[in-house]
Order: structure tokens, then sequence, then C-alpha cells
């Protein structure tokens, strides 16, 4: 035993600073996030891929730049012991994408539209909406070279918002340009910061001759006017760069998708070309981008493979999750239909078999499982049903089973035939029976805790 002993007691370990537990109560949320997320991506044709959380550390050096924030500064990387791997906990997933693409050969026949959900890893300070382990859905469309691609993940975002009924995120857009148009500007860039080092705070001193387009982000007021009158990329964009802008634009417009163009706006990785692209909300302080995007051309190359066009986005699950809280989201109770109560000499086999009998058609079924391995009263025992908000309580003792039928309980209000006896061979027909007529009767006025029933 490892845990270190203080006045006889071991000691408790906690989470790790920044990784958040998600809890029952909050679990419900968190499932209507993922399931909306889903069925939109789903109905734009994406499909799912799953990458290790793990990757070779070279992977994200690479692909993410090196003078990037995240690995600069916030990556978890690690030795493996064991071999002397040099790995790291991925912070995002776009390079496991791209390898993974690679790897398996995956646009041999064509471009693909993916997607991903998982855990990503940065360590930085943990504040509101800013964690270590966090949480991002992302998409990746691979082999498309038009704008129209870039145009159908903003309204697949936008989508997304509508279904999970959130209003007020609104649309940044901007053109990066291409790596001859950035590097003329980063060159006139660089001579205008240098005309005014005066003004520049210790970070962007770091970044000016390594990263200045990064300096233009600078959340320092102190820098804003200096930083506003410097040379605008978009100056520098040339004729293709333009056009890919102004296609995005147009289909954007002709959907109805208001947005503004923020010339300032650049993204933290250098994979970034072309198109980039945030969504943000007023609601979440000073953590207000619940997503960001945008077209990595370069990406495939600078990983070994053949030059793939390629755009995408990914969002941040926690920064959602707390505009879906402060809406007040509903979502469906998480109540069981059926609680099964036995008490008395063979009543828990019989009581296992039927709980798996309502089981197998699609109900929700808790049996009683004494906390202590000792009988429960039944007094108990309904005191638990009852507390667990299911619909009904199934009930079995020695003289039902002996003469083959359970006692039946309503267990919420309004709802009639409050206790019955039912045969065991009818049980299951009369419970959808009783379930199906009590969710129509939940059209019209009903004082129950509405329950959205399984398909029959
Ligand atoms: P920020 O400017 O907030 O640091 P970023 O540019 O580092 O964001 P991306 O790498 O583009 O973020 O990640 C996409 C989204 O993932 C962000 O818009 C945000 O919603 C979410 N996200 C990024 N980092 C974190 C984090 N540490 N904790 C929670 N969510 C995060
Ligand atoms: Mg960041």
């Amino acid at each position: 035993m490892s845990g270190k002993r203080k006045e006889g007691k071991v000691r408790k370990i906690s989470g790790v600073k920044g990784m958040n537990d998600i809890l029952p109560v909050d679990a419900p949320l968190w499932d209507f996030l993922e399931a909306t997320a889903e069925s939109v991506l789903k109905s734009y044709g994406y499909q799912q891929i799953r990458t290790p959380i793990v990757e070779e550390t070279a992977l994200f050096a690479r692909g993410l730049g090196t003078v990037t924030d995240i690995v600069e500064k916030e990556m978890y990387s690690f030795e493996d012991a064991l071999n002397g791997d040099n790995l790291t906990l991925r912070p995002e997933s776009t390079a496991g994408v791209v390898r993974a693409v690679l790897e398996h050969k995956l646009t041999y026949n064509g471009p693909k539209r993916l997607w991903y959900v998982g855990a990503m890893f940065r360590h930085e300070r943990p504040q509101r909406g800013r964690y270590r382990q966090f949480h991002q859905i992302g998409a990746e469309a691979v082999g498309f070279a038009g704008p129209d691609i870039d145009a159908e993940l903003i309204l697949l975002c936008q989508r997304l918002w509508d279904d999970l009924g959130l209003q007020h995120i609104h649309l940044e857009l901007n053109s990066i340009g291409d790596a001859e148009e950035r590097s003329r500007h980063r060159t006139d860039l660089i001579a205008y910061f240098e005309k005014h080092k005066n003004l520049l705070d210790e970070d962007a001193q770091r970044r000016l001759y390594t990263n200045p387009l990064r300096i233009l982000d600078t959340k320092n007021l102190a820098m804003q006017d200096m930083v506003n009158s410097a040379p605008k990329l978009m100056e520098y964009l040339g004729r293709k760069s333009l056009a890919h802008f102004d296609g995005l634009q147009t289909i954007l417009r002709d959907n109805n998708i208001p947005f503004t163009v923020n010339t300032r706006l650049v993204r933290g990785m250098d994979y970034y070309n072309r198109t980039v692209f945030e969504w943000i909300s007023n609601e979440l302080g000073a953590q207000g981008t619940v997503c960001g995007g945008g077209r990595y051309d370069p990406l495939f190359e600078m990983s070994g493979g053949r030059p793939t066009p390629a755009c995408g986005f990914a969002m941040g699950a926690e920064r959602l999750i707390e505009l879906l809280r402060a809406g007040n989201t509903a979502t469906a109770a998480e109540s069981p239909d059926v609680y099964v109560v036995h008490h008395g000499k063979g009543t828990q086999l019989e009581a296992f078999r039927i709980a798996e009998t309502l089981r197998g058609t699609g109900l929700t079924v808790i049996l009683h499982c004494p906390p202590d391995g000792m009988e429960s009263s039944f007094k108990s025992q309904m005191k638990r049903a009852d507390d667990s908000g299911a619909v009904f309580a199934v009930i079995l003792g020695e003289d039902e089973v002996k003469g083959g039928y359970a006692g039946v309980k309503a267990l919420r209000s309004g709802m009639e035939n409050n206790q019955q006896q039912v045969s065991l061979d009818g049980l299951t027909d009369y419970l959808i029976d009783q379930m199906v007529g009590r969710d129509s009767s939940c059209e019209q006025a009903c004082s129950c805790d509405h329950i959205a029933l399984p398909d029959y």
C-alpha cells in the first residue's frame, strides 16, 4: 500500500488538477451533446474515426510546429520507461487523424469526411473553460480543395448549435493565405514590429522572429492600437486565395449564415492555410471560443504523405456543456421503467428471470440487490423503488412465486390501477400496455414525469 497513513487513516488521493470527473448528474447533458453532434455529423455523411490517445511525440512537434504554444509548453510528453519511446498524450486530434489516414491509405479511392470525439490533454493553467484534460468533438474533411467543403463544415456547426438550442454563437472568419503570401507579409510585419519594439510585451518579443503572426492575436490591451495598424495579411493575398475566400463567403451568405471577417484571426497551429474560423460565445467570459477550425492543406506533405487538401474543426465540449447548462437545457430523466422487488425463499431467482425478460423487450429494469447482502424488508425495497424514479414496481413474494403471478404497483402520480396482480406469463405485455397508454396520455395534460418509450 503506497498511501501515507495519518492518524491510522489511508490518505485519500484526489483527481489530478485540471482534470475533471464527469458525474452521473451531468452525464445526461454530455449524452445529449454527443448524440446530437453524432446525428448532425452523420446527416452530412461524416464517418467516425477513433485514434489512440497516445502518439509519438514527433507527430505533434512536426505537425503543430515547434514554436506553437502547445508544443512549447502544453504537452504531456514522457518516455516509455519500458522501451524508451518518446510519447505524448494527444493535445488535439488533427495530427493523429492525418497519421491514420496516411497509414491506412484511407483516401485511396477518393476524399473522406471523418469525425471524432474524445479527451485531449494540455498542460495549461486551469481556469473556467480551460482544463488539462478536456474533450473535443471534431471533423476533418480530407482530400477536398474547394471552398465548398469549408462552407459545409461551417453550415454543419450552425445546424449543431440550432439542434442543441444554443443561440448567440457568432462566426468569425479570416483567410491567412498560402505560405508564400504569409512569408511576404511576415517580412513586412517583422519590420513593422521592430519599429514599435518599445510597445511589445515579453511574449511578443519572444515571438517576434519565430511566430510574429501570433502577436496579432495578443490579448494585451496596451498593444491593441499598435497591432490594429499592423500590415494586414488580407492585403497580401493573391488571386487564388482571394477567390477561395470569396467562394466561401458566397455560400455562407446564400445560406444566411451571419459572420464577421476578422483580419486578425489566426490559429494556434502552424499547419493552417487559407480559411480559418472561430465560433465565439459572449456568455463564457475569457474562454469564449467554442469551436475553431480551418484549412490545413500543407499538413499531409509535412507528415510525409502526398499533397492532400483538407479542412476541419474542433469544438470544446466543456464550453458547450457550460452553455447548455446556462440555458437550462432539459434532458430526459434517467429513471428506470421498472424496479423489481423480491422477498422470501425462491423469489430471487424468479426476480432475475423476470428482470432479464423485461430487459429483453427494451425496458429499463433495476433489480433490487440488498446493500448489505442480506435480504431487505419489503418496506425498504419499496422505498428504494420509489427513490429510483421507476414507473412501476414489480413485487415478488413467496405467495406470488407459488401462484405464478407478480404484484405490479404504479409508483408515479396520475396513474390509475395503482396495484394489480398480473400473471407472470402476461407480465411483459401488461407492462408494455401500461407504458404505451401512459405515454400517449402524456400528450394531454399530464402530471407524471414523462418518460421516453423504447420502440416496440
Ligand atoms: P484557446 O485560444 O481558447 O486556447 P485554442 O486555439 O488553443 O483555444 P484549439 O486548439 O483550436 O483551441 O481547440 C479547439 C477548441 O477546443 C477551442 O475553441 C476550445 O473550445 C477547446 N479547448 C482548447 N483548449 C482547451 C482547454 N484547455 N480546455 C477546454 N477546452 C479547450
Ligand atoms: Mg490554447
